[in-house]
């Protein structure tokens, strides 16, 4: 496999154990989500920004779990959702897609899309049933890597440096798109963690870096001379786990009463993943099969 053109992450620990550091590359898997959502220039950077962050939050999940990053601000973009699989799937949805804003001093206004007041939520599903675990942080800047590490610093107490960057041509078609995640382990030696941070402060951009030499010169620009270990490497791919069954069973907590109306009103229902943008089509005969069994599900 190409590591500079395919998408991927990869994860590594200084020598002394300390530090964590994950960087990542995601232009293909963005692409196609930014296509998919008919995302506008500065969305499209907001977005790409997103699926980097999602993606450094998902390769640290231990096999069948998952995570989500919500961010939801009071601009026009609303809302942005990004969910990661364990084994490396990526998802990605706004509410609205088409949101726009001029950019301020060369750099494309993602605050002023989402929003400069609102709120970022992380919910892991732990893959052993029951509700999934929440945390919220209000939005700090807007910008979504500053934002992802406010909340684990606040929300999960692991002191954490997020970079994540989307780069776009003169085109505005998405050019590099990827970002680091770099995260202070409780046995972290002070001014190993002050040296890293530094050097991150001192980085040319990361899109930059990745366009040059991928997640590998990202990597070890991060690092610079501070010894470090691989641990894993994997590809990241868009992949959405809607189904048909999934839709039916939205459609069921509707009962009895309400697929019949909806059955009756319109002889049909339609269904359009926000994710993917698959378009479920139930006819009448399927809304009527729902409706029986969820009359035979009514408790007596
Ligand atoms: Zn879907």
């Amino acid at each position: 496999m190409n590591m500079n053109s395919d998408d991927h992450y990869i994860r590594a620990i200084t020598s002394s154990g300390g530090i964590r550091v994950l960087v990542c590359s995601v232009a293909i898997l963005a692409r196609e989500i930014i296509r998919l959502q008919g995302a506008s220039a500065t969305v499209s950077v907001a977005l790409g920004r997103g699926i980097a962050a999602g993606s450094l939050m998902g390769a640290l999940l231990k096999p069948g779990q998952r995570i989500a990053l919500k961010y939801e601000g009071n601009g026009p973009m609303q809302k942005m959702i990004i969910e990661a699989d364990s084994d490396g799937a990526v998802r990605g949805t706004v509410a609205n897609a088409l949101a726009e804003a001029v950019p301020v001093n060369g750099r494309w206004n993602v605050p002023a899309v989402l929003g400069r007041a609102g709120f970022l939520t992380v919910s892991r599903d732990l893959g052993i049933g029951g509700e999934p675990y929440l945390g919220t942080v209000q939005l700090v800047s807007s910008e979504i890597g500053e934002d992802l590490a406010y909340y684990l610093a606040e929300s999960e107490q692991i002191p954490s440096a997020v970079g994540v960057s989307a780069g776009l041509a003169e085109d505005v078609s998405l050019a590099a798109c990827g970002g680091f995640l770099v995260q202070a382990l409780p046995k972290a030696d002070e001014s190993e963690v002050t040296a890293l941070l530094d050097r991150i402060d001192s980085l040319p951009s990361i899109t930059l870096l990745l366009e040059r030499g991928g997640t590998e010169l990202l990597l070890s620009s991060i690092m610079g001379d501070i010894p470090y270990n691989r641990l894993e490497s994997r590809p990241l791919i868009f992949r959405c786990g809607c189904s048909r069954e999934k839709v039916e069973r939205v459609l069921y907590t509707l009962g009895e009463t309400g697929l019949q109306e909806l059955r009756e009103r319109d002889g049909f229902a339609e269904v359009t993943c926000e994710f993917c943008k698959v378009i479920y089509r139930l006819d009448a005969e399927e809304l009527n099969r729902l409706a029986i069994f969820s009359q035979d599900s009514i408790p007596q």
